[in-house]
């Protein structure tokens, strides 16, 4: 394994504590820890897009949480990697990440049914875990902390167990595959029961490696290819938003 990105559906980044996720603070105190933010709107399928093909929403043109063709395709983090012969996999609880790459890019692919519960983002976890052996890149997506928020309320008692549940499977992680090159983060934030505001609570999201690497200030969701790219030694898209 050379490189894991996992992303934390909703985890707002002031919810990033000791007292919450003391796995993601431990992380950023061995790498980068910044607060970056995403793009509008801020949702979940048009942040991924942006996280994954390096563009605004306003290029890649995904506005909500269908998947539509792009009128000018970009490759994703995902179809790059693979065109260099990285053995790349998917492992997420939310079926509309399904078009974050394209269906050839991938050697795994694994969609759980359950993000209603702590336990969908283990299975998730477990998923990963039972095929990393063969792959060199892995995306591990954990839903529950966005559907905790909708259900009870941002940086409720339900939604930061969430979030520490999440933690705790990237403690494992980084147990697990203490060489790769990690990349926590999420897609958006949130407030009250919803999120897709200019909202700061909304916009601003964690991103934590752990390997000290240089970003842009600020550096937003779309320079996430890019990172992964550098990192690996690989030429990012032309389309991408360079790091500057
Ligand atoms: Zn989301």
């Amino acid at each position: 394994m050379k490189a894991i990105l996992v992303s934390i559906d909703g985890l707002r980044a002031d919810a990033v504590t000791s007292e919450t996720t003391p796995n993601l603070v431990r992380l950023g105190e061995i790498g980068t820890r910044v607060v970056a933010r995403t793009v509008m709107p801020c949702c979940t399928l048009p942040c991924h897009t942006s996280m994954f093909r390096g563009v605004d929403a306003t290029r890649h043109g995904i506005t909500t949480n269908t998947w539509q063709p792009m009128v000018r395709p970009i490759n994703s983090i995902m179809d790059t990697l693979h065109n260099g012969d990285f053995r790349v996999g998917g492992f997420f609880n939310w079926g509309e990440l399904r078009d974050l790459w394209a269906p050839g890019s991938v050697a795994t692919s694994v969609f759980i049914r359950d993000s209603h519960r702590p336990e969908g983002d283990v299975r998730v976890y477990e998923a990963f875990m039972a095929a990393a052996n063969d792959l060199d890149f892995a995306f591990v997506y954990f839903g529950h902390t966005d559907e905790a928020g909708h259900a009870a309320g941002w940086m409720s008692e339900t939604y930061l167990g969430a979030a520490a549940n999440a933690d705790k499977l990237v403690g494992k992680i980084m147990a697990d595959f203490p060489s790769a090159f990690l990349i926590v983060m999420s897609d958006h934030g949130g407030h009250d029961r919803t999120h897709g505001t200019e909202l700061k609570e909304d916009m601003e999201i964690p991103f934590i490696t752990n390997r000290p690497v240089p970003l842009p200030s600020p550096m937003m969701i779309y320079h996430t290819p890019a990172v992964i790219a550098r990192e690996l030694g690989i030429r990012p898209e032309r389309e991408w938003e360079a790091l500057a």
